[in-house]
């Protein structure tokens, strides 16, 4: 049986009291909101902090506020099955429904959260292993070793970010609140993260993130596609977040954010995929030409589950299957 190392748990008042207790314990301490990821990383000693700071019980992060016209503030303490049932979220935001409902299983999504699968851990073969699996290649880049089995010639580590909220929130615009004991600061959703299996994330390791805005949606549409080996619970292998904006009273789309995820270290816009609909209508061969485009700026990594040049050939369908649920939206 795994078990968990010995560590100081603090339960802040508040998420400023939690923001001053990162500050003075400094890289060794972590946050945790449902745990589902810190946990298993812990027991596996993929993560080793000396004080885990709890924010699940902080009613201030929790909450939906705002409107669809002009915008919604979500609390990062959602759980993923408050995210997939919320009335607001299904009729206006559903690629953000549709990505929560396709995370983990029934049970991990009672206690799941935004925030936390927005900072989710990348995931790599050589890395999601228990302690004596990864002992016995010597460890990796990532946690306790000095190479990469991915790239042994490479000083960066190619883990795959596998969160599946986060190519939402890029598709969206998503603004993300973050709070240390140096103040607050808003960054854009696609600023929240690097092209680093190790470094993933911009977010300064003593930043709590406190909300996520989504962007006003005043007839935009969104749409989701996930693949994974098992459908009832796996991690994505590759995901797709679309949102469209399409002109006044026609069928010609004005704005296009299509971001893929799953595939490399970080989630990312596809600028050629959305220039190849910009000024077009929706039709079967913008679609393709759109799926192709993504393909080509897609170049998946050789360390997670199934082949990846498979995984490059599915850009292109999984991008034409979110184009075509969008469509079915207008
Ligand atoms: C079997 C299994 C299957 C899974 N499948 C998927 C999947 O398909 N897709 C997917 O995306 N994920 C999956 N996950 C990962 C995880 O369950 C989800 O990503 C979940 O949403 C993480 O949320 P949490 O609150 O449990 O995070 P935690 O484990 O509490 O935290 C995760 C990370 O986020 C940080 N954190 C948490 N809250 C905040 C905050 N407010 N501000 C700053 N940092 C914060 C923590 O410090 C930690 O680094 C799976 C996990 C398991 C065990
Ligand atoms: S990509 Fe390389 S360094 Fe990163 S987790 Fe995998 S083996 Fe380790």
């Amino acid at each position: 049986m795994l078990r968990l190392p010995e560590f100081t748990y603090r339960r802040p008042q508040n998420a400023r009291e939690a923001a001053t207790i990162l500050a003075g314990e400094g890289p060794a301490a972590m946050l945790v909101a449902g745990g589902t990821d810190l946990w298993p990383k812990m027991k596996r000693r993929q993560m080793e902090p000396r004080v885990v700071v709890g924010l699940r019980h902080l009613a201030e992060l929790r909450g939906v506020t705002g409107s669809p016209g002009a915008g919604l503030t979500l609390g990062p303490n959602l759980t993923l099955r408050e995210l997939e049932r919320h009335p607001l979220l299904l009729e206006n935001y559903p690629a953000v429904a549709e990505a929560a409902r396709s995370i983990s299983s029934p049970p991990l999504k009672t206690m799941g959260t935004l925030g936390g699968n927005l900072c989710v851990d990348t995931r790599c073969s050589y890395y999601d292993q228990t302690h004596e699996w990864r002992q016995s290649i010597h460890f990796c880049l990532k946690k306790d070793g000095d190479t990469c089995w991915v790239a042994p010639g490479s000083r960066r580590c190619w883990a795959v970010s596998s969160t599946d909220l986060a190519p939402v929130m890029l598709a969206l615009n998503a603004r993300i609140h973050l709070l240390s004991k140096d103040g607050e600061r808003t960054i854009a959703a696609g600023q929240m993260y690097n092209n680093d299996g190790i470094a993933y994330l911009a977010k300064r390791p003593n930043e709590i993130v406190t909300a996520v805005d989504l962007p006003a949606i005043n007839g935009d549409v969104t749409s989701f596609q996930k693949l994974r080996r098992r459908g009832s619970i796996d991690f994505p292998i590759l995901n797709v977040a679309v949102w469209l904006r399409l002109a006044k009273g026609r069928k010609t789309i004005e704005v296009a954010r299509i971001a893929i995820g799953g595939i490399t270290s970080f989630p990312f816009l596809s600028l050629p995929a959305a220039n190849a609909l910009i000024g077009s209508e929706l039709t079967p061969e913008t679609i393709a030409s759109a799926a192709h485009a993504a393909r080509l700026d897609s170049r998946p990594l050789d360390n997670t589950d199934l082949d990846f040049s498979w995984r490059r050939s599915m850009v292109e369908v999984w991008v034409r299957r979110a184009l075509e649920q969008v469509s079915h939206r207008i």
